[in-house]
This record gives C-alpha cells, sequence and structure tokens, in this order.
C-alpha cells in the first residue's frame, strides 16, 4: 500500500542519467517517492491516491532560489524609477512593512508560486517569520532568511538587532519538515565586515544557510574595491563566508577568479535573468559559472523586480538572452534550463539529497503541467515545451512531501480569494505611502 500513485504522463526525473519515462508512473509513501518506473508499477501495490498524469509533464517541483515574496504588495510600483532601491523601495519599506504587512505579502506570494509549480523557494526579507509561517501555512518548502542590513530596517533598528531576530528565527523553526531557517545578509556593500564575520559565525554555529545579493551592480564592485581591494566574491572569501551554506543571488558582475572560487568553495548562485534584464543590471556568465561546475538555480527576485514569482516564465528568457549574449543558438539549451530550474536549485541551496528530481528516497516535491494546450501540441521534445511554450497556468497539480496542494489548478491548503482581498485591502494605504 502507498500513499499515492502519480500514473501515466511523461515522466522527467532530472535525475543524473535524465531519464524519461513516457509514459511513467511515480509511487509515494510517507512523503517520500519509493518507485519511478513505467506504468506496471502501480499496477503491482495499493495506492491509497491514484492521479491520473495523462496528457501532462510530471517532473520535480520548480525552485526558486531568490525571492522577496511579501513584495507581491508592491508589484508593479515604481517600475521604471532610477535608482530605485534607495530612492523609493527602501523610503516605502520604512512606511508601510510592518508584520502584518509581511503576513498578507507572503501569502499571496506563496499562493501565486505554488499555483505556478514552484515547491520550494529561498527567500530574503523583514519578518522573515511571516514568510516561514506563510510556507508552512500554504505546504510550500521553503529557505526563509531574516535580512541583516547596515541600516535601521522595518524590523530591527540596528544590525545587532537583526541578528537577534535572525536567531530567534533559526531557533523557532529547527527541525521544521518545510520551512529551513536562514540568515540574509543583505549585500557586501550594504553591511560592514563585523556583521558579516557575525553572520558567518551564527551560520557556522547553527549549521545554517545564508542568503546574500552577491556582485549585482557596478557600485557594489567599487565599494567594496575601496574597502578591501578585492571584488565582493574574493571579499566575502577573505570573510572566511564562501561555502556550500552561501547563496549568491545575481552574481553578473564575476570575472573568471571569482567563477573558480564559487566552484571551489561550493557555493550556490541564483539567477535572475528577467530582473536583471529588466534592471539593465547585466548578464551573470552562467555558461562559464556551469562550465566550471558552479551551482546554479533559477530565482525570480522579488515582485517588485521581476513581477512574476513563478519559475516557469523565466525558462524562456534563460535560453533566449544567454544565446543572443554568446551570438550561438546552441547554447543554453532546454533541458539545461530545466535542469537549472529543478536539480541546479536544489544543489544550489544544499537540498540536492532531498528534492530536485523524481527518484527514490528524494521526497515528493512533483508538478503535474498540463501539454495538451494548443500552444504545447503537438508535444515532441518536452524540454522544448516547457521552456519555449509552456506558461505558469499550464501547471495542474503539485503535490510538497508527497502532500496534494493544489489540484486540477485549485489550491486545496488555504483560501485564495481571501489572501487576495487582503492584499488588496492595503492597496491605498500603499499608494498613500508612495514617496513622492
Ligand atoms: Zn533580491
Amino acid at each position: 500500500m502507498v500513499d499515492l500513485a502519480i500514473v501515466g504522463g511523461h515522466v522527467l526525473t532530472m535525475d543524473a542519467d535524465r531519464r524519461e519515462l513516457s509514459p511513467g508512473a511515480v509511487l509515494v509513501e510517507a512523503g517520500a517517492i519509493v518507485a519511478v518506473g513505467p506504468p506496471a508499477i502501480a499496477g503491482q501495490v495499493e495506492a491509497a491516491r491514484t492521479i491520473d498524469a495523462t496528457g501532462c509533464l510530471v517532473l520535480p517541483g520548480m525552485i526558486n532560489t531568490h525571492t522577496h515574496a511579501a513584495m507581491t504588495l508592491f508589484r508593479g510600483l515604481g517600475d521604471d524609477e532610477p535608482d530605485r532601491l534607495r530612492r523609493f523601495i527602501w523610503p516605502l519599506e520604512s512606511r508601510v512593512v510592518d508584520s502584518d504587512s509581511v503576513h498578507d505579502g507572503a501569502l499571496l506570494g506563496c499562493l501565486e508560486m505554488v499555483l505556478g509549480g514552484v515547491t520550494c523557494f529561498a527567500d530574503m526579507y523583514f519578518f522573515e517569520e511571516e514568510v516561514a509561517a506563510a510556507a508552512a501555512a500554504i505546504g510550500l518548502r521553503a529557505v526563509v532568511g531574516q535580512t541583516v542590513i547596515g541600516h535601521a530596517a522595518p524590523d530591527a533598528a540596528t544590525p545587532a538587532e537583526a541578528l537577534e531576530r535572525a536567531g530567534a528565527l533559526l531557533a523557532d523553526w529547527r527541525g521544521h519538515d518545510l520551512v529551513i531557517p536562514a540568515l540574509a545578509p543583505h549585500a557586501p556593500d550594504t553591511l560592514p565586515a563585523a556583521v558579516l564575520k557575525a553572520v558567518r559565525d551564527l551560520s557556522a554555529a547553527e549549521n545554517a544557510p545564508v542568503l546574500i545579493h552577491l556582485c549585482e551592480t557596478e557600485a557594489e564592485l567599487a565599494t567594496i574595491r575601496e574597502r578591501s581591494g578585492l571584488t565582493p566574491v574574493g571579499y566575502l572569501d577573505s570573510l572566511g563566508l564562501l561555502g556550500p551554506r552561501l547563496l549568491g543571488a545575481h552574481c553578473i558582475h564575476v570575472d573568471e577568479a571569482d567563477i573558480a572560487l564559487l566552484a571551489a568553495s561550493g557555493t550556490g548562485v541564483a539567477h535572475n535573468m528577467v530582473a536583471n534584464i529588466k534592471a539593465a543590471k547585466g548578464v551573470a556568465p552562467v555558461p562559464a559559472m556551469l562550465a566550471a561546475g558552479v551551482a546554479v538555480g533559477l530565482g525570480t527576485d522579488g515582485p517588485m523586480s521581476g513581477n512574476t514569482l513563478d519559475v516557469i516564465g523565466q525558462l524562456g528568457y534563460v535560453a533566449k538572452l544567454h544565446k543572443l549574449t554568446a551570438g550561438d543558438r546552441t547554447a543554453m539549451p532546454a533541458r539545461e534550463v530545466v535542469a537549472m530550474a529543478t536539480i541546479g536549485g536544489a544543489r544550489a541551496l544544499g537540498l540536492d539529497d532531498r528534492i530536485g528530481s523524481i527518484e527514490p528516497g528524494k521526497r515528493a516535491d512533483i508538478v503535474l503541467i498540463d501539454a495538451t494546450g494548443a500552444h504545447m501540441t503537438p508535444l515532441y521534445d518536452p524540454y522544448a515545451a516547457l521552456v519555449y511554450a509552456a506558461n505558469a497556468a499550464d501547471v495542474r497539480t503539485v503535490t510538497v512531501d508527497g502532500r496534494i496542494v493544489v489540484e486540477d489548478r485549485r489550491l486545496l491548503t488555504a483560501d485564495t480569494d481571501a489572501i487576495k482581498a487582503a492584499a488588496n485591502d492595503r492597496r491605498e494605504r500603499i499608494l498613500a505611502a508612495l514617496p513622492g
């Protein structure tokens, strides 16, 4: 007897051999994948639930390795403002971000992600305990990082206070099935070295992940060069922060030596193509990072940056912009992009022993993508269909840790109308608080 059988459909396992089964079956017991094979394996055991996946692509859940989910409340504001972070976002956040707003915004972000096939996300924000609670309420897997920044923040007057909040987050969520508490120092240039060292020590003592914006802007490079004579990657290395527990978001402005350091240290990278090109920041040299063995996953960045939180919407941009940048249509093939969205993200977050592929022993984070739409018909190459034609609305069913969270495009774990209404209720207050 197993809990769940997903039968039929074209299974993309994303295992090391990139094994596909068409049709295939996946058996789930106690939240874990116990068997993957032809549909006949489902006939050999009784299943409490059977999902007919005919017409679907069945693959590991999308992993969004970098976001700020609660910023859904600010989506679409100040999109074309210059120097937006300092002149627009930080002043706005200082006026309206509190634990209630993060609660509502994080739920909305989780709703959007899970309906779009994201089963795991890595988040950096203020009042991060609310993001942890939202992920747990929706039933999403999440690495939640409490922001530590060098100036007064909505939830902490000083970096020391932010570190205290982070310590409490680590203590409160340690050992949770889905939520992994983490530290989120904002960026190398927005924190003094002493605070970065304190983050390093707390992370080491608690074996906690660290999420940081890294090599995102030219201004960051200039500040760190002035402070240390090093690149931001070299600077973090000198502080002892690089390593498998660290995930650097963006890594746009990295040189060959930086890439070698990222690879040798096992530091993960979150690649946020759509947000990066919208902000005209540049294109991260991901093909070179992958060739060097760096663990690279995909991310959306916050919804003020990339505007949407679903990873499927990123896939085509990632493939096409790297082709354009390389001047080579064979660059960044579709299968490689799907790998980054799944097993690559798991590696970048140090979770590849648990998630990222459909293999016995891994947790059952699985998405069924309806491939019967006009835009995906006829189906030849499932990777190409997914990367170049699919969209978030094609996601039919989602399981996280073996639990069916979305079924036939409907969220089973929370009231979607109530989540959207709570966000809409904040609209007037946010408009009234916009920086002039
Ligand atoms: Zn970010």
